[in-house]
């Protein structure tokens, strides 16, 4: 039967492309040559090659977004508390506090998110964050407990606070441009949420600790 053969070689190609990687390396190119029929000359320029599982269209991109920073905020909210344990100044350390129950709200706000569109909730590591957080570990062992520690753990919070607020504006950016506007809605209010506790630590930074920090200077030098 003619129709039978059809479909047999079809789930075949199927099998076969799940099999290994570098049979999924081979669709990735034959993908990527669909667009770029020059893709020897475009790759020797530096143009990326893409994956077999790349995003298609801004649906795809978004939700690969909302699962790399799903992914974030979980690896986050189990950093702050070692932050806070690891700060003086009780204003900074009611701050993080403060973030570490926000998170955990936004988190929860992700997961409606994800629901909302109707895509199951998962995390995708995140490298960026997981860099900011071991920059802030580093600046951590770098630096004894007190104004100095204080104003280091400032500077990386405040890292990773401007990388999840160019995040969640261009999830919201995103959100709109496909239609999903309620979805827009709450991704506004973690976006909102970001830049507060931005705005927190640096008046944390100018009111009191970067003084006392540079007090200790002061007391070194004299
Ligand atoms: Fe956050
Ligand atoms: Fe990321
Ligand atoms: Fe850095
Ligand atoms: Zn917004």
């Amino acid at each position: 039967m003619a129709t039978a053969t059809k479909p047999a070689a079809k789930s075949t190609t199927k099998a076969t492309a799940s099999k290994s990687t570098a049979t999924k390396t081979t669709a990735a190119k034959a993908t990527a040559a669909k667009t770029a029929t020059t893709s020897k000359t475009t790759s020797s320029r530096g143009i990326v090659k893409a994956k077999a599982t790349a995003a298609e269209g801004l649906q795809e991109l978004f939700v690969d977004s909302l699962k790399d920073i799903y992914w974030a905020e979980k690896a986050l909210v189990k950093a702050l508390p070692k932050m806070a344990k690891n700060a003086t100044t009780q204003g900074l350390i009611d701050g993080i506090n403060n973030h570490t129950t926000e998170t955990e709200e936004q988190i929860a706000r992700l997961e409606q998110v994800f629901a909302l569109i109707g895509k199951k909730a998962v995390a995708k590591k995140c490298e960026a964050m997981d860099g900011l957080l071991k920059e802030g570990q580093d600046i951590m062992e770098s630096t004894e407990p007190g104004p100095v520690r204080d104003a280091g753990i400032i500077a990386a919070s405040q890292k990773i606070e401007h990388y999840e607020i160019a995040t969640y504006g261009t999830l919201c950016a995103f959100a709109k441009t496909l239609g999903y506007n309620e979805a827009a809605d709450i991704l506004h209010i973690t976006l909102e949420e970001e830049k507060q506790a931005d705005i927190t630590l640096t008046e944390a930074a100018y009111n009191t600790i970067n003084f006392d920090a540079a007090e200790a200077d002061e007391n070194e030098v004299a």
